[in-house]
């Protein structure tokens, strides 16, 4: 099946991101999709900085319309950003009976009734997984996931720059302009960043997620915004003298009165995991009537985080043209016909770090032998502490944690280890995994 065509509209952040995902994973992507997904066309404002960045095989314009109106292009990717022209460029491309792909959270927030609503007319998908938490699928998993729940309420630390100004205020005592600072200079902030600090951005996102959870509207105007600017680093301290964190937090909540829509400051019991999403990261909280409470965390921008969404609705929108309209989503998420056969590994070939707690006389030269059996087995130590023997006791424990190796190397150790008459049991093993 020839692949699906996309026309690309921005190579910023987020259109290189997608740019280079889309090529990097296309063999994947094909598997899951059914059918390839290739940039056909590009639009930004400086062509030949575009060129220079991906070269000559694919055209770029500074026509943006002409991407929306081309009969060869199949989905519109719009990562360029802003109300302006990018509702034009939407409206247009929907118009002409495509598909579109946004994360333009502003527009969707402020002009998605009205996106929706032609969308709808013109029976194509507008997808914007990204607009929401970057990387973080949030909007699948409320629309899909939750879909049998009532939701009650969510809450999200949905702006990483505001949070990391906050997290370097607590952490270093800076004042709100110092913090602010060093987010522009470690690229955490843009030079405006006014609607990151002001509350819009989080507002934007928080009104669209509203709509999806409640049924209604997008009421972005609705929402009640205030921002970090104000926060001295007196109140984070008092803040965590009295258990509590402060996060700018886009709560909507629905009541019998009608729907909460806010953004604010807010102390949050320094104990539940939202009080610790911290620096750029990303973190929504949904409360649904069945499932109760869950948390979807991640890195809520950067260029590829975002384009790992953005390429998810991509695939999304293909399956609609490869699918058996009654089976979207294939059963294991790639089509059936292309499935891999992968040796499934034992347990002996795994690599990871390890803790062993070893019951030893306590007496000279244990230590040295256990060291050179393991260094004998390439296992070498990361850190080790021997428990004091308590009085007139003749035995201890030795506690180590290595770094990672061959589980296989290790059985081998262990056993050589627990055949010395100096070590009393068997030794304890418990894996490690840094997951970092
Ligand atoms: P960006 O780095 O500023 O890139 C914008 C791109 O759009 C540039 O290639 C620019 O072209 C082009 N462009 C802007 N206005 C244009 C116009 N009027 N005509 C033609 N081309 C135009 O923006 P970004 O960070 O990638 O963000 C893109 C979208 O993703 C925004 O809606 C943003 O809110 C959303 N988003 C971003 C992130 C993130 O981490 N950055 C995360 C989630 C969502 P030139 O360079 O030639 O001017």
């Amino acid at each position: 099946m020839k692949p699906l065509r996309v026309g690309l509209l921005g190579l910023g952040t987020v259109g290189r991101g997608t740019f280079h995902v889309l090529r990097r994973n296309q063999e994947v992507i094909r598997r899951r999709a059914g059918r390839g997904i290739e940039i056909a066309m590009v639009g930004v404002r400086d062509v030949a900085r575009a060129r220079a960045l991906i070269g000559d095989a694919i055209p770029v314009t500074d026509q943006l319309q002409d991407i929306a109106r081309n009969p060869e292009i199949d989905i519109v990717v719009e990562l360029i950003g802003g109300y302006q022209p990018a509702r034009e460029f939407v409206l247009d491309a929907i118009a002409h009976d495509k598909h579109v792909v946004t994360a333009n959270k502003a527009l969707l927030a402020v002009h998605g009734n009205e996106i929706f609503d032609a969308a709808r007319k013109m029976g194509v998908m507008v997808a914007f997984e990204a607009a929401v938490g970057g990387g973080i699928p949030i909007i699948k998993a409320l629309r899909e996931g939750l879909t049998g729940n009532r939701i009650e309420w969510i809450a999200g630390v949905i702006n990483g720059t505001s949070n990391f100004i906050l997290s370097r205020m607590r952490d270093t005592g800076a004042s709100f302009d110092a913090a602010l600072q060093q987010a522009q200079a470690l690229g955490y902030a843009e030079a405006d960043p006014s609607f990151d600090i002001n509350g819009t951005d989080a507002a934007h996102k928080i009104a669209i997620l509203s709509a999806i959870a409640f049924g209604v509207p997008i009421r972005f105007d609705a929402a009640y915004i205030e921002g970090i600017a104000d926060l001295a680093a007196a109140d984070m301290r008092y803040a965590e003298q009295l258990g509590y964190r402060i996060k700018l937090l886009g709560i909507t909540r629905l009541t019998p009165a009608g729907v909460e829509l806010r953004v604010h400051p807010t102390l949050v019991p320094m104990q539940r995991l939202l009080a610790n999403v911290e620096g750029a990261m990303n973190a929504v909280l949904v409360k649904g009537d069945a499932v109760g409470t869950t948390m979807y965390y991640g890195p809520g921008a950067g260029s590829e985080p975002t384009a790992s969404a953005v390429v998810a609705d991509l695939v999304d929108v293909t399956r609609m043209h490869t699918a058996d309209p009654d089976d979207r989503v294939p059963h294991l998420a790639f089509q059936a016909d292309s499935l891999m056969h992968l040796p499934w590994l034992p347990i002996e070939e795994t690599l990871t770090s390890y803790y062993f707690r070893m019951r030893v006389a306590d007496q000279p030269g244990v230590l040295a032998d256990i060291a050179r059996i393991l260094a004998d087995g390439r296992i070498s130590i990361d850190a080790l502490f021997q428990r004091e023997p308590g009085e007139g006791e003749n035995q201890t424990d030795v506690i180590m944690l290595t770094h990672e190796a061959l589980e296989r190397d290790v059985n081998v150790a262990l056993g050589r280890i627990e055949a010395l008459d100096t070590v009393l049991a068997p030794v304890i093993r418990i894996r490690q995994e840094s997951l970092a």
